[in-house]
C-alpha cells in the first residue's frame, strides 16, 4: 500500500512557471513533471523533461489559464489546470512617422494584400509548432547594436494611436549584416506591405524568429541556418522611417519580447 501510495505520488503533477509573475508579452518556461502536452493562451506547449516554453500574450488579461495533460501510473490521461497571475506591462509612449500610404485607409486591392500577407504569417507562425526543437546554444542579438525601440511600447504613427510595438528595433545603417539568433529552418522569405523584406525562421517547438525591413534577404525557404549566420542586410523596406532591424520573437502565433530569449538557458 505505501509503495502505491508513493509511485502515484511521483507521477502526480506539479504545475510551477517561471517567472511566478510573469508581464505581459513575455516567455516563460513551465514545469510539470510527467506533463506531455498542454495549452496556454491558445498555443500548444512542448514538453521536453518536464519543461516547457510558452509565452504571454500582450492582451492577456491578469488570469491566463494553464492547462497540462499527463499519463497517469495506470495509463490513465491526467488534466491538470492552473492560472497564471500576470503583471501589466507599462508601455513608454512613442512617436513615429511614417510616409502616407501607411496610415491612409487602404483601398480594397492594398486591404487585399495586407489580408493575403496576414493569412501567411498567422500560417507559418501555426506551423512552428510542427518543427522539433532544433537549437542547443544560447540565443544571440541578431546586431550587436543600440535598441532603438523596445518591445511593447505603446505608438503613436503620425499621431494615430496604433498597436503596441511587437519587436525590438535594433540600429543599423543600410547593408549592415543581420544574424539569424539560432539555429534553425527558414520558414518564409517575402518582400511584405509592412514588415518589408522579411525572413521568418523556425527554431522548433513553437519558437520563431523574425527580421523585418531589410534591403535584402541572404537565404530561401528550406535553408537550415546556423547561430549567427548572416541572413540579411539591415534596410529600410515597408512601413519605416529610415534604416533598422525590427527584430520580432513569437511562440506560436503569441509576439513576446525578444530579449526574453537572450535569458534562456
Ligand atoms: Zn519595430
Amino acid at each position: 500500500m505505501s509503495l502505491l501510495l508513493l509511485t502515484t505520488a511521483l507521477i502526480v503533477q506539479d504545475i510551477s512557471w517561471q517567472p511566478a509573475t510573469p508581464r505581459q508579452g513575455s516567455l516563460i518556461v513551465v514545469s510539470a513533471p510527467g506533463a506531455i502536452t498542454g495549452q496556454f493562451a491558445g498555443e500548444p506547449l512542448h514538453f521536453r523533461r518536464g519543461k516547457a516554453l510558452a509565452a504571454v500574450p500582450l492582451s492577456a488579461t491578469d488570469s491566463t489559464r494553464l492547462e497540462t495533460l499527463s499519463i497517469g501510473w495506470d495509463g490513465t490521461v491526467l488534466g491538470e489546470t492552473a492560472y497564471v497571475t500576470v503583471e501589466v506591462r507599462r508601455p513608454a509612449e512613442e512617436q513615429v512617422q511614417a510616409a502616407e500610404r501607411f496610415t491612409t485607409p487602404p483601398d480594397s486591392a492594398l486591404q487585399e494584400r495586407i489580408d493575403r500577407e496576414r493569412a501567411l504569417s498567422r500560417e507559418v507562425a501555426r506551423r512552428a509548432h510542427d518543427v522539433p526543437r532544433l537549437w542547443d546554444a544560447p540565443f544571440i542579438r541578431p546586431r550587436a547594436a543600440r535598441i532603438t525601440s523596445p518591445f511593447g511600447s505603446g505608438r503613436q504613427v503620425n499621431g494615430v494611436w496604433r498597436t503596441q510595438h511587437s519587436g525590438l528595433d535594433l540600429a543599423g545603417r543600410k547593408g549592415a549584416p543581420v544574424r539569424v539568433s539560432n539555429r534553425g529552418i527558414v520558414a518564409l522569405v517575402g518582400d511584405f506591405f509592412y514588415g518589408g523584406i522579411s525572413v521568418y525562421v523556425h527554431h522548433g517547438d513553437g519558437l520563431m524568429t523574425v527580421y523585418h525591413h531589410l534591403s535584402r534577404a541572404l537565404v530561401a525557404v528550406g535553408d537550415t541556418v546556423e547561430r549567427g549566420e548572416i541572413i540579411g542586410r539591415v534596410g529600410a523596406t515597408g512601413r519605416v522611417t529610415g534604416p533598422h532591424l525590427h527584430w520580432q520573437a513569437q511562440y506560436g502565433a503569441v509576439p513576446f519580447d525578444p530579449a526574453d530569449l537572450l535569458k534562456l538557458p
